[in-house]
């Protein structure tokens, strides 16, 4: 599943790329048709993520979109479109370039290929949305009590929707929790946007174990773990990728970008004790039993 830096990167490319300028809406495969109907032939303001939902704001309606495990957006189009590519999952995305352009100088988009929920299109391409977990059109308030839900984002140090600093937000609800720090970063009520990959790597780097309870860990090591999971929310969002694992960091550490994310029965690069995984919550969690031991 995306993790919240992709939502990040689709809202920056989806603002940059029609905000501000008519667009169409539409719903080749039907299931958003209504939804597409309100939003067709406006003017997006802006897009904003929030975790590991986006909210596309058209006067006072909000569309919301939850990728989930299946969803990802294509853009074609221009250069600019085409350069994009695919934001998503990978196996859903298809990317390319445009067509001609029809009397009003707007891109001919090419024909819909497979369920697409949703194609905008605006005056240099084209994006479709495939296999979102949730695509609809809400009021700006219904908008506000989703945000209200969710916990802090640490892509998001403003806040919004919350008038908490984020990070205390953060403190006070893992504080709540009778779950391991483990099962909490994945609560989206609890940290919003952090996801399997990043859940293992900053409790790796961290040495924080996962099995620790999240209301037991004392505050300045919350503080550490909260300034980590931004600094590498950060690099995903400028990289279009999760690197945790730099090169020269880890001994022979090669060309992964990992250090213990799906690599369960090799040795740890820090003390050589052999990575495990275990099923928690019914996500796998990565993590290595010889350095990640205090909470
Ligand atoms: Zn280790």
């Amino acid at each position: 599943m995306p993790e919240g830096h992709t939502l990040h990167r689709l809202a920056e490319v989806i603002s940059r790329l029609f905000a501000g300028r008519s667009w169409q809406v539409s719903s080749p495969q039907g299931r958003f048709a209504e939804g597409a109907a309100m939003l067709t032939e406006r003017v997006p303001e802006r897009a904003q993520a929030h975790g590991k939902q986006l909210f596309v704001h058209v006067d006072d309606a909000v569309w919301q979109i939850h990728l989930g495990l299946y969803g990802a957006f294509s853009f074609r189009g221009d250069e600019q479109f085409a350069g994009v590519g695919a934001v998503g999952a990978p196996r859903a995305a298809r990317a390319g370039g445009g067509g001609e352009r029809d009397d009003e100088g707007w891109i001919v988009p090419e024909a819909p290929q497979g369920a697409v929920r949703a194609r905008v299109r605006g005056r240099d391409g084209w994006a479709d949305l495939r296999g979102p977990a949730v695509c609809r059109v809400v009021t700006y308030d219904e908008h506000l009590s989703v945000l209200e839900r969710l916990g802090p984002d640490p892509l998001r140090q403003a806040g919004l929707g919350v008038e908490e600093a984020p990070f205390e937000l953060f403190l006070r609800r893992l504080a709540r929790r009778r779950v391991s720090i483990g099962a909490a970063l994945m609560d989206q009520a609890v940290i919003a946007g952090v996801g399997n990959i990043y859940r293992a790597e900053s409790l790796f780097l961290e040495r924080m174990s996962p099995h620790a309870g999240a209301a037991e860990i004392p505050e300045q090591r919350v503080r550490d773990l909260w300034t980590r999971l931004t600094r590498q929310m950060r690099d995903g969002v400028a990289e279009g990728a999760i690197r945790t694992l730099r090169p020269g960091a880890g001994a022979a550490a090669g060309p992964r970008p990992h250090w213990v994310y799906k690599h369960e029965g090799t040795a740890c690069l820090r003390c050589a004790a052999r990575i495990r995984a275990e099923e928690l919550q019914g996500r796998r969690l990565y993590w290595c039993p010889g350095c990640q031991v205090v909470p």
